[in-house]
């Protein structure tokens, strides 16, 4: 096995044992990358120099010591180009950490390179992206999903040994379904969101992909945490999430939502995702229908409220303080049109149109608040599941990976890829996306997602659940050729 195909905690061993210095980790990555990248066009920009001379101090010691991660090119690395995949913020470099970022260096991570997203994160496929078109590594010719296309395929390419992205509707759990590796989305309020260019501040969580379920709790480790500089991220005691990891999952009640079994699903996926129930049953697991009547809402409700947010948020890239400016504006009202219409595509356009048209006067009440207040019933409808299981399961996305450039022309057909991710972000709640098989698609072997939803809070309950799936199932070592 070569270098950069090992995952975490086998690079981990390594490092700790002196085989490998961290210098030769990154090395590692960067050879991958040279080789393999210019097809999966993943990273957007990288400084090896830079990280290989933070690698020749890493302490090895420490929890994440010497372990190189890429990062969603929406979360601030200090000196770094942070552009959210937008011609808005070409040629923006951060002026400091997100506070993941200083957490991951204070847990002896290195931050390395700079990976392709949707616009802003809008998006499901990373078609959006300003700069370029991010491959699926099991098939060139596809989206990676997204908004955190990049991140998803970098791990799955081998091109990285694990990275952070950024999830509002989906934009961790899907693209990490499609590309096979683990991603997670950690509950509203576990992980800082201090220095991550907001999108829809009610919603955003970043979190991990990873090659596994257990690299995912170790990074979880180091990202959790109470933030003076985001009011929302919650004030709890330090965790370690691999503590339930190998325990026994009998008689662990696993809920199936009915209204997530339905036509329309591709059958291939059904298949996978009903073979993997049966697997949980095998291993001791109860499993037990649920329902979660409000689900037909959910990509109603979210289209309201994350671009009702999204136009607040993007209000600030006024071509002033940051970013793309216009020549010669005749007024100021002038600068900050051209601004606009010259720095965002037109999926951002889109959303910032739709969100402001829903929180006009008169449209209000109309559209925001009633979401707001469907919203409330589709958390309560997880609420009341939960008093009957310990987490939820289903697919997470309905089909496998389509074709690069064969939804760009149907914005709501791409909304509906995200469909199971939605309601979580809705509620709150986490939820974890890890491989279940493969799909045949036009000769191409195409990974499939199983989604594992837990309550607020709860994550060590759904990796101790994603985990025993895991290892009892040979998908999670499978590789794609490239
Ligand atoms: N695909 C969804 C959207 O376009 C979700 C994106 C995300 O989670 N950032 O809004």
């Amino acid at each position: 096995m070569e270098l950069h195909q090992l995952n975490i905690s086998e690079l981990q061993v390594l490092l700790r044992s002196r085989e490998v210095t961290p210098v030769e980790a990154i090395q590692a990555i960067e050879g991958r990358i040279t080789t393999t990248d210019t097809r999966v066009r993943g990273y957007l920009s990288r400084d090896t120099e830079k990280a290989l001379r933070e690698a020749s101090t890493a302490d090895v010691s420490k929890p994440l010591g010497g372990v190189p991660i890429a990062i969603k090119d929406v979360i601030n690395v200090r000196g770094e180009s942070c552009s959210a995949a937008s011609k808005i913020l070409k040629g923006y470099t951060a002026p400091y950490d997100a506070t993941v970022i200083q957490r991951l260096r204070a847990a002896g991570a290195i931050p390395f390179g700079r990976l392709n997203m949707d616009e802003f994160a809008m998006g499901s496929s990373t078609e959006n992206s300003a700069f370029q078109k991010t491959a699926n590594p099991w098939d060139l010719n596809r989206i990676p999903g997204g908004s955190s296309g990049g991140s998803a395929a970098v791990v799955a390419a081998d091109e990285a040994f694990g990275s952070l992205g950024s999830d509002t509707g989906g934009s961790i759990r899907q693209p990490a379904a499609l590309c096979g590796c683990v991603g997670m989305k950690p509950s509203y309020g576990r992980v800082s969101r201090f220095g991550l260019i907001a999108f829809a501040s009610s919603l955003d969580q970043i979190g991990p992909f990873t090659k596994n379920v257990r690299d995912s709790a170790l990074l979880l480790n180091a990202l959790c945490g109470k933030d003076p500089m985001d009011s929302t991220s919650l004030p709890l005691p330090a965790e370690d999430f691999s503590r339930e990891l190998g325990r026994d999952i009998k008689g662990l009640r696993i809920g199936m939502p009915k209204e997530y079994f339905i036509d329309g699903i591709d059958p291939q996926v059904n298949a996978a995702v009903r073979a993997a129930i049966k697997q949980y049953e095998s291993l001791g697991a109860e499993i037990v229908e649920v329902s979660l009547p409000h689900t037909d809402y959910a990509v109603a409700v979210y289209y309201i409220v994350a671009t009702a947010e999204a136009s607040a948020n993007l209000a600030r890239f006024d071509g002033v303080r940051y970013g793309h400016r216009t020549d010669n504006p005749q007024t100021l009202l002038d600068h900050y049109g051209k601004t606009r219409a010259e720095g965002f595509g037109e999926e951002v356009k889109r959303r910032i149109i739709l969100g402001t048209y829903v929180l006009s006067s008169g449209y209000y009440d109309a559209y925001y608040l009633r979401a707001q207040k469907v919203r409330t019933l589709i958390q309560q409808d997880f609420e009341k599941a939960f008093q009957k299981v310990d987490a939820i399961i289903c697919p997470t996305s309905p089909e496998v990976a389509f074709k690069i450039g064969e939804r760009t022309n149907d914005p709501l057909k791409m909304y509906l890829a995200d469909i199971f991710t939605i309601a979580a972000n809705l509620a709150g709640i986490c939820g974890i996306s890890i491989p279940c098989g493969f799909a045949e698609k036009d000769g191409s072997r195409l990974p499939v997602g199983l989604q594992l939803l837990g309550k607020p809070l709860e994550e060590s309950r759904v990796l101790q659940l994603a985990h025993a799936y895991e290892q009892s199932t040979p998908w999670h070592r499978e590789r794609p050729r490239l």
